[in-house]
């Protein structure tokens, strides 16, 4: 193609862009496409990192940043814990805790405890209100409580014997 038939083309690409915009003009104005524009929730979620790579950090941290954007709201920090008696907690200053037993659960019951945390930030009491937020964002969160109290001593027992692991020398 020479440089004409180079013209000629992109005068069409032209015209058939203008025809678009004026028959689809909603496509023009996505703001991830034509300006910097930032999406509708931006939620920073500040999360202590200190020593090395964490991987129960690093699955927390990610679950508390993608449900904070969905629900609009996010901690001012995460802690996690080795907590006996919480599966998670939510400070007056608006910081979460989280028990690290919980990283050997299923990924949807440590989703559930990250949801109920989260909704904390709003509520903080166990309020019909409450376990509103929590069902919106968790339609089965009743079925996730019942796993969480029939499967406590399972989850202890993966924790302190991931703790314990030691090399054997055979
Ligand atoms: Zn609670």
């Amino acid at each position: 193609m020479g440089i004409e038939g180079a013209v000629i083309l992109l005068r069409e690409v032209r015209v058939f862009l203008s025809g678009l915009r004026r028959e689809l003009p909603e496509i023009f104005l996505r703001p991830t496409f034509f300006s910097a524009v930032p999406p509708a929730v931006p939620v920073p979620v500040r999360v202590r990192r200190a020593g090395p790579k964490d991987a129960v950090r690093e699955l927390f941290e990610s679950r508390v940043k993608h449900w904070s954007v969905l629900m609009g709201f996010a901690p001012k920090r995460v802690f996690l814990k080795n907590q006996r008696t919480l599966w998670g907690s939510c400070s007056t200053r608006g910081n979460l805790n989280f028990n690290r037993a919980l990283a050997d659960a299923p990924a949807e019951i440590v989703d559930y405890v990250v949801i109920h945390e989260l909704a904390h930030l709003k509520e903080m009491n166990h309020s019909r209100r409450f376990w509103a937020v929590v069902e919106a964002w968790c339609p089965q969160q009743k079925q996730r409580r019942l796993w969480l109290r029939r499967n406590v001593s399972l989850l202890k027992h993966l924790a302190s014997s991931s703790r314990s692991r030691t090399p054997v020398v055979s």
